[in-house]
């Protein structure tokens, strides 16, 4: 039944993608597999699937443990301080990068296990109380500051946009990180690529597409909803 679902997400990514002209490679699904079971995330790797998504650490690296070490393993939520270093010799990419202290402490992981650790910047698009993420007009000066570590690459943004009963409301919103990434990426910093906006979940991913997402993050549309009680 997963399958199903993972296989209706696929496709509605490739026929947005077909009705705007946009090459449906170039749209990486995440699976968000938090509080699900890796018996779960087994089914979906032996359907192809490799990306997945986790918001805490000690889930992640549980899950990691005891799954196939070709998954690439996204963290996705927000991340302290301490719990870097129980990540930092395999995960693919941290999302969810807010702050400069943050940022120098993966450096020093990334270093430690002799990697360099790609991440993004989460970005606050629609200036919600209640989301982390760093200010739109602060992103850029966070970027070339974390340009100068060198164990750490910043290779894009990503955001949450806000839980709306349609998709498309939040438009404006991923048109507007979209653009912030195109601004930060013509200032040609050392160290930074540009090349990664992380944006869309189940509510809105479609929407997120046709605003230039490069990564979707779907949980729920793929995994049906969660139950926190039962968190592994
Ligand atoms: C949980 C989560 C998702 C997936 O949310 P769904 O609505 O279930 O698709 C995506 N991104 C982040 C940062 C999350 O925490």
């Amino acid at each position: 039944m997963i399958v199903d679902n993972l296989r209706n997400v696929e496709k509605l990514i490739a026929e947005t993608c077909g009705e705007i002209g946009r090459d449906p490679s170039g749209v990486c699904l995440l699976a968000v597999s938090k509080t699900h079971p890796s018996s779960m995330i087994r089914e979906l790797y032996e359907a192809g699937q490799r990306d997945f998504g986790e918001n805490y650490v000690q889930e992640l690296t549980a899950k990691a443990a005891e799954l196939p070490k070709d998954i690439r393993w996204h963290m996705i939520g927000h991340l302290q301080r301490n719990k870097v270093k129980y990540i930092a010799p395999f995960v693919q990419m941290i999302h969810s990068v807010d702050s400069l202290p943050l940022a120098q402490t993966i450096n020093k992981e990334a270093e430690k296990n002799g990697r360099t650790i790609s991440v993004l910047i989460e970005v606050n698009i629609a200036g919600e109380e209640s989301k982390f993420g760093v200010k739109p007009e602060e992103t850029a000066s966070l970027v070339r500051e974390i340009a100068a570590l060198k164990h750490v690459k910043v290779r894009g943004l990503m955001t949450s946009a806000p839980i709306v009963a349609d998709g498309e409301e939040n438009r404006v919103y991923f048109r507007k990180l979209r653009q912030l990434l195109v601004d930060i990426d013509r200032e040609r910093i050392d160290n930074v690529s540009m090349d990664v906006l992380s944006m869309g979940m189940s509510g809105d991913y479609l929407a997120a597409v046709k605003e230039g997402a490069s990564v979707v993050r779907v949980g729920t549309g793929i995994f049906g909803a969660r139950d926190y009680g039962q968190r592994p």
